[in-house]
């Protein structure tokens, strides 16, 4: 357990390895918001589960291991990160089979209206997912920008992330979730470039059902298994779609009826990716006892410090003002994957979003202030 109420930038660079620049160095790591850096405790944590625990006691593992209740025991370990009393988060499936049951339950949960409104500019799976439900649940799909959603009386649900992807802005939920409640919609967020980047307050904001990606500032590795939040007062009513054995109420009667389970627990679908599961809860001590105020606060300053080395000239798509500012800030240049490889042979990791973003994520675990000055100098470089 660390004691850190106060996290400067790379205040836990020494609990990760870094990928590897050119010259065999450390690399400047900024993809931070698209995979997040390897935390040894992920790498010990996945050991132990093939070693001390699947090849040494077998099947008995999913009672002798805790495998089975790992998806709500680790929900537990997340809820403190997105501001949710315990019992609300299960871990288990991808971001987009998450989201796929939250927006279907959420137009179930209000069965006498007609629209789902989602964000016009949100990730593409999030789109195509919308597009999908809204096929399948019979409601008419309208987009927007969060800012401007203006939610009606034929608004079923309203579906919004906390950080654009692309350009790096972060949402002020509270109005967002305000006017969709004082409609009577429900609100699904999707927090995959806010969990473990800055605070969440998911219980506070009275938002209804969410999501998350555990891969990125979450450090659980490559496919890490999503988390899907439900606000306590909607668990006895949520009618998830995907009915899978494992979020019956008593799995191994294995009755002839699907009952679902109480809680969060009805989320689970099938049997979880156990092993990547397992990595996840170690990459999650890095977080233990830390101030997401204080991650927060360093984030910021790893961008402030990228943004004040950064020529005049370089169009930055990112809002400069902290409070709508998320992890990462996007720059505009022209050929974004040139560079992209351009900035990789020179050690420094970045992302490129089509037509012409270049995105520089600043994950205060491991980046620090020398990293993020490093970037925006060999940007400048190679644009000069
Ligand atoms: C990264 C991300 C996802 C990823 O979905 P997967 O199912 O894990 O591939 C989904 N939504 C948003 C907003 C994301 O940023």
């Amino acid at each position: 357990m660390r004691s850190n109420s106060s996290p400067e930038p790379g205040f836990a660079r020494a609990d990760f390895t870094l990928p590897r620049a050119p010259d065999g160095s450390d690399a400047v790591y900024l993809a931070g918001n698209s995979l997040g850096a390897r935390p040894h405790a992920a790498r010990r944590a996945l050991l132990s589960a093939v070693d001390d625990q699947w090849a040494a006691v077998g099947v008995a593992g999913w009672e002798e291991s805790g495998w089975w209740a790992a998806p709500q025991r680790v929900g537990d370990r997340i809820a403190p990160l997105v501001g949710a009393a315990p019992g609300q988060v299960v871990v288990g499936d991808s971001t987009s089979v998450q989201l796929f049951g939250l927006l279907v339950a959420a137009a179930r949960l209000r069965p006498d209206r007609t629209v789902l409104l989602s964000d016009a500019g949100h990730f593409p799976t999030d789109r195509y997912l919308a597009t999908s439900v809204a096929r399948l649940t019979g409601l008419t799909l309208e987009t927007g920008a969060p800012p401007a959603m203006a939610p009606d009386e034929r608004t079923a649900v309203v579906a919004v992330p906390a950080v654009d992807f692309r350009t790096g802005e972060r949402w002020d939920l509270a109005p967002i979730v305000a006017r969709a409640h004082d409609a009577g919609a429900v609100v699904v967020a999707d927090l995959s470039h806010a969990v473990g980047a800055m605070p969440v307050d998911l219980d506070g904001l009275g938002v209804d059902l969410a999501v998350g990606c555990t891969y990125k500032y979450l450090n659980g590795g490559p496919g890490a298994p999503a988390f899907a939040y439900v606000a306590a007062r909607h668990h006895d009513v949520l009618d998830p779609p995907l009915t899978g054995w494992t979020g019956h109420a008593d799995p191994f009667a294995m009755t002839e009826a699907w009952t679902p389970a109480p809680g969060v627990g009805r989320l689970r679908v099938g049997t979880p990716p156990m092993l990547a599961l397992l990595a996840l809860d170690g990459a999650l001590d890095v977080f233990d006892g830390v101030d997401l105020a204080g991650v927060r606060a360093a984030s910021l300053a790893l961008g402030d410090a990228f943004l004040a080395a950064l020529p005049a000239h370089v169009e930055v798509v990112t809002p400069r003002e902290h409070a709508r500012r998320g992890g990462h800030v996007a720059v505009r240049v022209g050929d974004a994957e040139g560079l992209c490889a351009a900035l990789a042979r020179r050690g420094v990791v970045v992302d490129a979003r089509p037509p012409d973003l270049l995105r520089f994520g600043f994950a205060a675990p491991y980046v620090t202030l020398d990293d993020a000055r490093t970037a925006a100098r060999e940007l400048a470089a190679l644009l000069a």
